[in-house]
C-alpha cells in the first residue's frame, strides 16, 4: 500500500475510534494533536526498510541498514515491531509510544489487504494476507482509502 493510503486509512480508523469513545466532541479530546502526530509517525515507521519510502528517504543512514539486514516487509511487517514499540514505551514510560504503535499496527492492516501480505510471525517467512486483496498503487487502492475514510468522515461527523 502506497503512503497516501496508509495516511488515508489510518485516519479513517483513528477518527472513527475517536468518534466512538468520545461522542460528538470527539475532536476536542484532550491530547488529539499529540496523538494524531504519534499515530501519523507509527503510520510511516514499518516502511522505515525501504531506503526509497517516505519515511526511509529521510533517514537513509538507519534504512539502509534495516533493509540490508531484514528486508522490505521484514522485522518491521511483523507483530514483533508494534510489540517493541509499546514495551519500549513502558520501560521508557513514554505512554505516546502506544500511539505509535497504533499507528503501525494500522499500517500493518494495511499493507495485510495487499497481494504481498505481511510476514506477521517473522522470521517465519510466511506471507499472512487477506482473502481478497487490493493491489498496490492501483485504482483499486485509492477508491478503497478514500470510501474508507469517506465513511470515517461520515461517521464522526454525523452527516
Ligand atoms: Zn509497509
Amino acid at each position: 500500500m502506497m503512503v497516501q493510503g496508509h495516511i488515508m486509512i489510518g485516519a479513517a480508523v483513528y477518527i472513527a475510534a475517536k468518534r466512538y469513545f468520545y461522542g460528538d466532541g470527539w475532536y476536542m479530546a484532550p491530547g488529539i494533536v499529540i496523538e494524531s502526530l504519534c499515530v501519523f509517525l507509527g503510520l510511516l515507521l514499518p516502511d522505515v526498510d525501504h531506503p526509497s519510502s517516505t519515511i526511509g528517504k529521510r533517514v537513509k543512514w538507519l534504512s539502509y541498514p534495516v533493509w540490508a539486514f531484514f528486508g522490505h516487509r521484514g522485522i518491521t511487517h511483523s507483530f514483533i515491531f508494534p510489540l517493541l514499540i509499546v514495551f519500549a514505551g513502558h520501560y521508557y514510560n513514554i505512554a505516546l509510544m502506544q500511539w505509535v504503535a497504533l499507528g503501525v499496527i494500522l499500517h500493518l492492516l494495511g499493507d495485510f489487504l495487499t497481494p504481498s501480505g505481511i510476514p506477521l510471525l517473522y522470521p517465519l517467512k510466511t506471507s499472512y494476507r487477506a482473502p481478497i486483496t487490493i493491489p498496490t498503487n492501483g485504482i483499486g487502492e485509492a477508491v478503497f482509502c478514500l470510501f474508507a475514510f469517506g465513511l470515517a468522515l461520515l461517521y464522526a461527523f454525523n452527516i
